[in-house]
């Protein structure tokens, strides 16, 4: 169809089947509280808020799926919640699967009465198989009242109801798979982090998804396409326990190259201490990211763009960054900053007496308040631009003006660089009317009569070294064992004034957001914000 622009640029020409007029939409985002939101849910969560909350008036449902107790925790839940917040998504209600715990078995038994279900303790393995095969379990056709008593020793978590699950009678041999027979309950004697230890039996996600979202009102339930297949499943059990109908719509699920995006696998890695907690910068966490630099309308409109796609593809970052700079660009005040281990001590002649101050723009084109430049006659420069000079060559001191190369130090030690020569010293000649668009090198300086700031510039890289981990893949063997490079700079003094979160452009370098603002004693900490142009 014919694309639509909105107002955050992203490109999309989607709707949902049979809406009306628009206000009874009912859509919900049903994460597990196993794990902080990464950008794949991200996508879930956003794509939900926008139909019920831009495209379409209706209301947004935020479930915490929390059936399974073991991997579940509060920490979790609260983290969601806040990052939910923090991408702008208000939910008008909050639920939990595990209220529904109680009607879920109803239903179940419901089930089981009305021959729709059975209890069965074949092995896992030769469950697998036999579904596999189209083979019926033994026990598939036992009584209502065996099937009713196995259950209730499942809700007891016996030694006897462990052994047992409850499947749904639907078909043995199916074309589709997921029509075969599947585990709509689980026994398991874990403490569930609300429910305690009130229940032993959990329902699986296949059973709550249909009932819940009847239940709740839910009129279109989203899923990533992998769930295409469960979609006949889904709309069996609503038949089967005549409930309200709801819409099954598919959506594809965000990957990207090099990059894990399973909880379970984020887990291990936060686990491990591989990196330092769920918001660490490489992370692809919704905080990860953002603490790499990514602003939140850069995300938001990053992943609305994508909205329309069914395809699954294994997206690159480049296009993720490039959209981030947009958004920061304009945000972003300019600084300047030297790399310690290979600063030049220069002099500079012609220079006004003593040191004096200038009060510049901080960016050039957007008003972002003014810093303060400070003119010496003892600078730095960096190593390369210096070891770039020729003789009596007539280079821009950036903010400043023109000047003449005028002497040349070279380290007297060749052994100490061999191949090329270290400059250990420079004196310029000021030309302040010479012309700064005739030259071709212009170069970042600090005077050293300022309280030069410490920072650490931290760059990263993909945690993993495959661009797509397959199935049998094993993590351990992928993981990238340099993912972190810190280059000791200094700042100029206007750098001691940048707060945790700032983000920012170091001249030359790149953008980087602040993750450790100045601290008497302490460095800065800045990280490299990508843009799309290299990683
Ligand atoms: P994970 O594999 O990371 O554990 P999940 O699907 O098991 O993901 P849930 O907490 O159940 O985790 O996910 C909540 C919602 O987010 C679901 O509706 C799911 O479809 C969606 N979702 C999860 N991963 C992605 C992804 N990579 N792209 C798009 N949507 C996703
Ligand atoms: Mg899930
Ligand atoms: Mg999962």
């Amino acid at each position: 169809g014919k694309e639509k622009k909105n107002d955050e640029g992203a490109n999309y020409d989607i709707g949902l089947q049979d809406v009306g007029d628009g206000t009874g939409i009912v859509t919900r985002f049903p994460p597990e509280p196993s794990g902080y939101l990464h950008v794949g849910h991200a996508k879930a969560a956003l794509l939900n808020d926008y139909f019920a909350h831009e495209k379409y008036k209706g209301t947004l449902i935020l479930r915490f799926d929390d059936t399974n107790p073991i991997k579940e925790k509060q920490e979790f839940q609260d983290a969601i919640v806040e990052d939910l917040a923090l991408m702008g998504i208000k939910p008008d209600k909050v639920t939990y699967t595990s209220d529904y715990f109680q009607q879920l078995y109803e239903y179940c038994v419901q089930m089981i009465k009305e021959g729709n279900a059975y209890a069965d303790d074949t092995l896992q393995e030769k469950m697998r198989e036999e579904r596999m095969n189209g083979i019926p379990s033994e026990r598939r056709d036992s009584s209502v009242e065996d099937n009713l008593a196995r259950f209730e020793e499942m809700k007891k978590g016996t030694e006897e109801g462990i052994r047992w699950c409850i499947r749904a009678k639907i078909s043995v041999d199916d074309p589709n798979k997921a029509m075969r027979d599947p585990v709509i309950y689980r026994c398991s004697p874990e403490v569930h982090h609300r429910t305690g230890d009130k229940w032993k039996i959990y329902p699986t996600y296949d059973f709550c998804c249909p009932i819940v979202d009847s239940y709740e009102g839910v009129t279109h339930a989203l899923r990533t396409t992998e769930y295409n297949d469960r979609d006949a499943q889904y709309q069996w059990i609503l038949k089967a326990l005549k409930l309200r109908h709801v819409y099954n719509w598919g959506f594809s699920r965000l990957n990207f190259v090099r990059t894990l995006l399973s909880k379970r696998k984020l887990t291990k890695i936060v686990d491990t201490g591989f990196v330092d907690g769920w918001d660490d910068p490489r992370m692809p966490t919704v905080r990860g990211v953002r603490r790499r630099g990514v602003t939140i309308p850069a995300l938001r409109e990053f992943i609305l763009k994508q909205g329309p796609s069914k395809n699954i593809v294994n997206l690159d970052w480049y296009s993720f960054w490039a959209t981030n700079k947009k958004h920061i660009d304009p945000i972003a005040g300019r600084y300047t900053a030297i790399a310690d281990a290979a600063k030049v001590p220069v002099k500079v002649v012609g220079a006004r007496e003593g040191v004096t101050t200038e009060e510049k723009d901080k960016h050039a084109k957007f008003d972002l308040g003014k810093k303060k430049v400070v003119y010496s006659s003892s600078i730095l420069l960096e190593q390369a631009d210096a070891a770039s000079f020729a003789q009596d060559e007539e280079i821009t001191l950036m903010n400043w003006g023109n000047a003449f190369v005028r002497k040349i130090s070279h380290s007297s030690d060749p052994a100490a660089s061999p191949g090329q020569k270290t400059v250990t010293g420079l004196e310029l000649e000021l030309h302040l009317q010479g012309d700064v668009k005739k030259t071709s090198k212009k170069v970042t300086w600090l005077s050293t009569d300022q309280n030069l700031v410490p920072v650490q510039l931290h760059e990263f890289d993909y945690l993993i070294t495959k661009d797509k981990l397959e199935e049998g893949d094993e993590l351990e063997k992928f993981l990238n064992p340099n993912t972190r490079t810190i280059t000791h700079a200094l700042a100029d003094c206007n750098v001691a004034e940048l707060r945790e979160d700032d983000i920012i452009q170091f001249d030359r370098k790149g953008y980087f957001r602040i993750d450790k603002g100045f601290k008497p004693g302490e460095d800065v900490v800045a990280f490299l914000i990508p843009t799309g142009k290299s990683k």
